[in-house]
């Protein structure tokens, strides 16, 4: 299920960042293992006893300019209020409450999102409590005493956090119609991609409330098949203004991708691919999910016999981390080829779920390794005994092995090429866990 979502408001020089870094440990990266895509800390996967969830640090505040800190934070708090199940407000004890927390805290306290207010620097805890107790007056709970940088007080913190979930999960439906998130960048024509499904689909229509968000989902009916459209109001609600914001861009394409089965990468093709789509896309494939990239404005381009293939090869090059994934050329301003987008995505949801048998796949495995001998190291060589389907929405392989350090990361990826040959799995990633049994 989608993963609870966490965010980190604050004023500059709080002790977000240090949080950030003492939670996601290594976890930092917004798309691991992904070749030619900037790490950045907009968000990581925390874990902590036995919840998961998604940490956002909302953050992008100049500190320098005093008088717009009060507005940026008014933005950073709307983004959280918008996409966070769970709202961490940190502040610094020893500079004690500050007008500026005041105000946030009044918009925080109206959203009615649960806050955990978090006292940050309080390294010292017995000499720091008479401080943190005035935090009782911005009137969102109690404080919680913590030092980022000693990382101390936030097991206690976390424990708050996470007393959040339980009732939301519980919001959360059983429904196995497939879910859907639409993401690109702004203006690729995302709006009107949802615009013109819902435009055109006669049987609509049914707003479902989100979850403890203020996501607004949309379900549309293709082929007596209803399809969940994620956030669908975030999308046609036009904020501009926040959306050119990368980093508001990452964080509501993270939030819609963790909630859905098939993400929806639309490209620009006046534009052509960019870096900036391979950050997005990475977000989907790093987390496992459906991929179906879709080139729009497919109108407004002059067209050879060609163009197809040399947009596909550029493509390919840019997001050369997802080989699996299909590539459509649609228009959202003639319709053209739309309708193809409910025959793909059942196609993608399909592969996501299916299971290949052991024995099926152990065969697979042993005619790969006859036809190409694995790496060895200093005269010892890898063997694999064994390879299993643990799980589905990725399909995810235990492979067991004599010595892990042996499997490259080359011959998984040729294993997985094999697998793909015979079961194609187009349109979702696959997952591959190396386990040793000596
Ligand atoms: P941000 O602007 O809110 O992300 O704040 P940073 O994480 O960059 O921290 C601002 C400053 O506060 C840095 O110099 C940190 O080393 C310091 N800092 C962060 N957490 C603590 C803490 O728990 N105790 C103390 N004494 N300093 C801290
Ligand atoms: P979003 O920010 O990704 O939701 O993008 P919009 O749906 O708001 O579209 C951005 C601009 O691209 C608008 O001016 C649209 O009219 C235009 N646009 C969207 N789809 C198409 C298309 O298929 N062809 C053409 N020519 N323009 C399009």
């Amino acid at each position: 299920m989608s993963k609870p979502i966490v965010a980190i408001v604050g004023r500059p020089n709080v002790g977000k960042s240090t949080l950030f870094n003492a939670l996601a440990g290594e976890n930092i990266s917004i798309v691991k293992d992904t070749p030619g895509v900037t790490r950045d800390r907009i968000y990581a996967d925390v874990e902590w006893l036995n919840y998961q969830f998604t940490l956002i640090d909302t953050g992008g505040i100049e500190p320098d300019s005093s008088d717009v800190i009060l507005s940026q934070m008014r933005e950073q708090a709307q983004i959280a209020i918008d996409t966070a199940d769970v709202i961490i407000f940190m502040v610094d004890v020893r500079q004690g409450l500050i007008d500026a927390d005041s105000k946030v805290a009044d918009m925080l306290r109206r959203s009615r999102k649960p806050v955990v207010l978090a006292v940050n620097k309080a390294d010292n805890y017995e000499k720091s409590l008479p401080d943190v107790y005035e935090f009782y007056n911005l009137g969102i709970g109690d404080p919680q005493p913590i030092s980022a940088a000693g990382k101390q007080g936030l097991g206690d913190m976390l424990d708050v956090v996470v007393g959040y979930f339980t009732e939301n999960g519980q919001e959360e439906r059983e429904d196995d119609r497939p879910r859907i998130a639409v993401v690109g960048k702004p203006n690729v024509g995302k709006s009107s991609i949802i615009n013109k499904l819902l435009g055109e689909n006669r049987v609509i229509v049914s707003d479902i409330a989100g979850t403890t968000r203020d996501a607004i989902d949309t379900a549309i009916t293709w082929g007596g098949r209803e399809y969940v459209f994620i956030d669908t109001a975030g999308l046609r609600r036009k904020n501009k203004i926040k959306e050119e914001l990368e980093r508001y861009s990452i964080i509501r394409t993270v939030t819609a991708v963790d909630r859905a089965d098939v993400v929806v990468v639309v490209i620009d093709a006046v534009e052509g691919v960019t870096e900036q789509d391979a950050k997005i896309a990475g977000i989907a494939h790093d987390r496992g999910k459906g991929i179906l990239v879709v080139v729009n404005k497919w109108d407004a381009i002059e067209k050879d016999d060609k163009t197809v293939y040399k947009y596909t090869e550029k493509i390919r090059e840019t997001l050369s981390f997802m080989p699996y994934a299909e590539i459509m050329f649609v228009s959202a301003q003639t319709g053209q080829r739309l309708a193809k987008l409910f025959d793909m995505i059942d196609m993608i949801v399909q592969n996501q779920s299916m299971r290949i048998a052991t024995g099926v796949l152990n065969e697979i495995l042993s005619e790969a390794v006859a036809l190409q001998q694995p790496p060895s190291d200093k005269g010892k060589r890898l063997k694999l005994y064994y390879i299993t389907q643990v799980s589905v929405k990725p399909p995810t392989f235990v492979i067991f092995v004599n010595d892990r350090a042996l499997m490259h990361f080359s011959y998984t990826r040729y294993l997985e090429n094999k697998i793909r040959d015979t079961f194609g799995f187009r349109g979702t990633p696959l997952k591959f866990i190396i386990r040793e049994r000596k």
